[in-house]
């Protein structure tokens, strides 16, 4: 890893607001109607129980670092967190074993394949790379707290309770559907274990991962999820701290690299924030110090992410102004460029 020399350095951060309450309410609602007609991308169909899905749900929600909400359309509706459940384990892991042991052993950096390959872990000689692709999520969830697999299930579903405010339930059909036909998954985690990057026997690890994909979610819940990793590791809704600020800054900059499968810089260009996608239709999407956005339509790009939920998102990070790397000067300049 880059050895960055700031031991003993302070930490600022960087703040901002949103614009006033009506403005915001406002806002999402028009993200929400400008993008419901669109009909882009397919329900995922390679887990089976996904592509039951009602394709035309759609909902937006916006919550932001005092606890208040915005939603418009279909924010209450329910789906399985899939990927995005990365995120959230890769956090309470990281609060556990702290910043270099889990950039070391699990790895930061993007593998430019696609979630499941199989290629990226032979081509690294056996390291995950980062954990929102399925063979370092799988070597998180491995290093979850708890003497058994059923301990550790219970510590993830608690974890990720406590960052959505409310307890979240097993989707018992879609852990059942996707159990029944994980074979990669499990070939993943046989492979890691071939090069000892996973202690816990392989399938029990697949089967912990398996559940945390199936917890039932909606928007407003993935909006207080990613409000939560906004307010520095504190829910703004329930006042509770879930994680620590150093570990909410980690998982943004590796959500940042790595959120939206092999279309993370796309996505960075675009709407210039941290985001995580599921194959379900759930989005999240984290502006530091100011909001949680969640969306949910099941239909996916060929990356397999949210169309509709990308297209809101874009909408509300320039018209809310969250683009982290958007800047005006601070004095009024003229226009001539100095090239001196
Ligand atoms: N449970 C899914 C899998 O491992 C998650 C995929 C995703 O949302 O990217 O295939």
């Amino acid at each position: 890893m880059l050895d960055v020399n700031i031991d003993g350095v302070e930490q600022a951060v960087s703040t901002g607001s949103l614009p006033e309450w009506g403005r915001v309410d406002d806002l999402v609602v028009a993200a929400h109607e400008r993008n419901s007609t669109c009909q882009d991308g397919s329900v995922a169909d390679y887990i089976p129980e996904l592509a039951q899905a009602d394709p035309e749900l759609f909902g937006v929600c916006v919550v932001d670092v005092d606890g208040g909400e915005h939603a418009a359309g279909d924010a209450a509706a329910e789906f399985s967190i899939q990927s995005i459940s990365k995120a959230f384990v890769y956090a309470l892991v990281c609060e556990e074993f702290g910043h270099q042991a889990i950039a070391d052993l699990v790895g930061v950096n993007n593998t430019g394949l696609a979630f499941n390959s199989v290629i990226a872990i032979e081509l690294n000689d056996g390291h995950p790379m980062n954990p929102m692709v399925n063979a370092g999520a799988l070597a998180t969830t491995a290093l979850m707290r708890g003497l058994t697999a059923a301990d550790q299930w219970e510590a993830i579903k608690s974890g990720l309770s406590s960052f959505a405010g409310r307890e979240l339930e097993l989707d018992q059909v879609v852990y059942r559907s996707e159990a029944a036909t994980n074979t990669r998954n499990r070939a993943i985690a046989g492979l890691l274990e071939s090069y000892g990057r996973i202690k816990r026997p392989p399938l029990e690890v697949v089967d912990v991962y398996t559940k945390q994909c199936s917890l039932r979610v909606s928007a407003r819940d993935l909006a207080v999820m990613a409000a939560t990793l906004a307010d520095g590791g504190v829910n703004p809704v329930t006042g509770v701290r879930v994680v620590s600020a150093q570990v909410c800054r980690d998982t943004l900059a590796v959500l940042a690299a790595n959120g939206l499968y092999e279309r993370s810089g796309e996505w960075l260009f675009e709407i210039g924030l941290p985001g995580k996608s599921g194959v379900a239709g759930g989005l999240i999407t984290i502006a530091p110090g100011k909001a949680g956005i969640g969306t949910f339509s099941p239909r996916l790009d060929q990356a397999g992410n949210s169309v509709r939920g990308q297209q809101a998102t874009a909408y509300l990070s320039r018209v809310l102004g969250l683009n982290i790397f958007a800047s005006a000067a601070k004095q009024p300049k003229d226009n001539t460029l100095n090239v001196d």
